[in-house]
C-alpha cells in the first residue's frame, strides 16, 4: 500500500456538483479497508507526537477521518457542523466554497484556551472551510497545531490561507 495506491483509489467525477468542477469521491477509498487503514495511519504517524488534544473534524466528509485519527490518536474529536446541527450554544463563521458560501458552528464550551488542536477535512480546495473551522477554534482560544487533509488541489492554492496559522499536511495532491 502506497501513496499512488491511496491516489487510485480516489474517484475523479467531472463536472459535479457544478459544470467545471472535478469531484474528488472518497467513497471509492472508504470501501476498501486497507486503503482506509493506510490514510489513517499515514495521518496518525505525522501527528504522533505532536500532542494533539483534539481533533476538529469538519462536517460531513471530516467527520469520517477525523474519528478514526482521534481513535487513533488517543484524543477527543470535536465536530464542526452546518447550522443548526449543534443542540447545546454555539458561536458561528461564515465562508466562501469552491462553489457557494455557506456557514459552520461549533459548540462554545467544546474547546478551551490552550487546547492542541488539529483540524481535519478530506479535502482542501481554496481553503475557506478550514479557515472559517480555524476561526472557530481560535475564538474559542484553543491552539491551532496543525491541518491535515488526505486530498490537497494544489492549483487552487488553499494553503496559502491557512500557513500563515499552522502547518499544512495533506497525503496526495493534485
Ligand atoms: P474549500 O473550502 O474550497 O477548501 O473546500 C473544501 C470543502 O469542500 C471540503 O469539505 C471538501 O469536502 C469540499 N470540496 C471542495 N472542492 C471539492 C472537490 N473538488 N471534490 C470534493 N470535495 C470538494
Amino acid at each position: 500500500m502506497s501513496l499512488s495506491d491511496i491516489k487510485n483509489s480516489i474517484r475523479n467525477i467531472p463536472n459535479h456538483p457544478k459544470p467545471g468542477i472535478q469531484f474528488k469521491d472518497i467513497t471509492t477509498a472508504m470501501k476498501q479497508p486497507n486503503v482506509m487503514r493506510e490514510i489513517i495511519d499515514m495521518l496518525a504517524a505525522h501527528f504522533a507526537e505532536a500532542k494533539i488534544d483534539y481533533v476538529v473534524g469538519i462536517e460531513a466528509r471530516g467527520f469520517i477521518f477525523g474519528a478514526a485519527l482521534a481513535y487513533k490518536l488517543g484524543c477527543g474529536f470535536v465536530p464542526v457542523r452546518k447550522p443548526g446541527k449543534l443542540p447545546a450554544k454555539t458561536i458561528a463563521e461564515e465562508y466562501a466554497l469552491e462553489y457557494g458560501t455557506d456557514k459552520l458552528e461549533i459548540h462554545q464550551d467544546a474547546l478551551q484556551k490552550g487546547d492542541r488542536v488539529l483540524i481535519v477535512d478530506d479535502l482542501i480546495a481554496i481553503g475557506g472551510t478550514a479557515e472559517a473551522a480555524a476561526k472557530l477554534v481560535q475564538k474559542l482560544g484553543a491552539e491551532i497545531v496543525a491541518f491535515a487533509f488526505v486530498i490537497e488541489l494544489l492549483e487552487l492554492d488553499g494553503r496559502a490561507k491557512l500557513e500563515p496559522v499552522a502547518e499544512v499536511y495533506s497525503l496526495v495532491q493534485y
